[in-house]
């Protein structure tokens, strides 16, 4: 058998044409076409589980049976989810693509225009409780959602390390075959890196903007460069030792004018250190809350620091070798469908915020929002709260009134809160209402590293561009 970084290259090179029979685009077309033309929901979901055995048998070619039904459960989520975003409706019988999940509320820092900023009066603008993620939240929230969702990103607000438990929430998100990523800045005192290496965890977002004390701290106020530095040594040397590819380490510099001069020596030492790709990233514009910190005007790259067919054998890798949960991947492959109630397409809104139908937010607390914008005491981001009951967050009554709002339907009557006056959610918003957390990067990717063959291009580009 060939060596599988070989068998890792070969699947990336090989020409669709060669594997044209193997590929799983024929099939997923052929239901995207079919949604295209059905207006009632109830005949969506009727045609999506009468190809759900189809398409499980032509993926079980390739892999073992609880894989096969995972990634037969995700790809149908998506063209439901996909077909309900293009008929904006409100009431969802599909789930999140993604959730982003803070396993700690809290943070050590105290950066510009954060929920955290240490700036004064800072406190007040947010409505920020500390919290904990206890595990049997977070197995509630995967046992709803894992089996559907690509993806969980560890990381809204809260410094995810600063929960000791963080690496068993990977472990619970790998079960599911989802990636699991996470966000940090490494300037925490006691990191576990074995645990985290050993966790299954895809990806770490490195948050380091400077290559010296006095200028990192400018942005990241409260942190330690030497901790960091001591923090990215401990998660390499797991790494080789435990003989593991993942996780992969990504350096991202937010370039300000103050630290834009120290690219350069960031990127160096971020080789030296053994990091496997440095981003250099736009950052949001602070300065309403610190005016010294001003954005720099730089152009976004990536440079990746691994040799490349390393880099794709990494990916593979990490994508396939957790042991999964067959007992509750099997239980929700055999579970129909929640047929929501028959709602009305609506053709003639042009615009819907992506979050509403892709991604959900949840906090250490329980706490539900419907995306990354802070909550504060007056915006009602906040639509529920998952207390690990039963319950769909993902249709709580004020995703409903968000989703009717981008629905455009003028004709339809007022719902309480309209007719109270109470505002509704998202009314007001300025936030990026197309670039979600887990959207169409993530499921590419997601899908490239499950098998660039049988989700071919063709494949991944219908699964992801919506
Ligand atoms: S409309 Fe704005 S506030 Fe509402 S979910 Fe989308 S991004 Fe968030």
């Amino acid at each position: 058998m060939a060596h599988p970084m070989i068998h890792a290259l070969l699947d990336r090179v090989t020409p669709a044409s060669l594997y044209r029979n193997g590929t799983s685009f024929t099939e997923l077309r052929a239901l995207d076409e079919l949604l295209h033309g059905l207006n009632r929901c109830d005949d969506a979901i009727s045609l999506l589980e009468s190809a759900r055995d189809r398409l499980r048998r032509l993926l079980a070619r390739r892999f073992d049976e609880t894989t096969a039904q995972a990634l037969t459960l995700k790809a149908l989520n998506i063209l439901l989810a996909k077909y309900q975003f293009r008929a904006r409706h409100s009431h969802l019988a599909a789930h999140p693509v993604g959730l982003v999940v803070d396993p700690s509320n809290m943070c050590q820092l105290g950066c510009p225009g954060c929920v955290h900023s240490s700036s004064p009066g800072a406190a007040e603008r947010f409505a920020w409780p500390n919290g904990t993620l206890p595990e049997s939240r977070f197995r509630a929230l995967m046992e709803r959602y894992g089996p559907t969702a690509v993806a969980v990103y560890f990381c809204d607000y809260g410094e995810p390390l600063l929960n000791r438990n963080t690496p068993a929430l990977a472990r619970i998100a790998k079960s599911y075959r989802m990636q699991a990523m996470l966000s940090t800045s490494l300037s925490v005192r006691q990191i576990d890196a074995e645990a985290l290496v050993d966790s299954g965890l895809d990806f770490m977002v490195l948050s380091i903007d400077g290559a010296t004390q006095p200028v990192y701290e400018r942005f990241r106020r409260g942190g330690r460069l030497d901790l960091v530095f001591e923090n990215i040594r401990k998660l390499v040397a797991a790494r080789n030792r435990m003989g593991r590819s993942t996780p992969i380490l990504s350096w991202n510099f937010l370039a300000f004018q103050h630290n834009v001069h120290e690219i350069p020596e960031a990127l160096r030492v971020a080789r030296r250190l053994g990091v496997d790709q440095f981003r250099v990233v736009e950052p949001f514009d602070v300065s309403w809350d610190d005016p010294g910190i001003q954005p720099a005007r730089v152009k976004p790259r990536v440079v990746h620091l691994t040799w490349a067919p390393r880099r794709i054998f990494r990916a593979s890798q990490g994508a396939a070798s957790y042991p999964l949960d067959a007992e509750r991947i099997g239980s929700a492959y055999e579970t129909p469908w929640e047929r929501p109630p028959e709602q009305e397409s609506i053709a003639r809104s042009s615009h819907a915020c992506h979050w509403l139908y892709k991604n959900l937010v949840m906090d250490a607390t329980g706490r539900v929002m419907p995306c990354c914008a802070a909550p504060t005491p007056s915006n009602h981001l906040v639509f529920t709260e998952f207390g690990g009951a039963s319950g769909d967050p993902f249709n709580s009554p004020k995703h409903w009134q968000a989703r009717a709002l981008f629905a455009g339907n003028a004709d339809r009557k007022p719902d309480a809160a309209e007719r109270t006056g109470a505002s509704i959610p998202c009314s007001n918003c300025e936030w990026d209402q197309t670039k979600v957390n887990i959207g169409a990067r993530e499921i590419e990717r997601y899908f490239r590293q499950t098998d660039p063959m049988i989700f071919d291009a063709r494949a991944r580009r219908l699964l992801s561009q919506w």
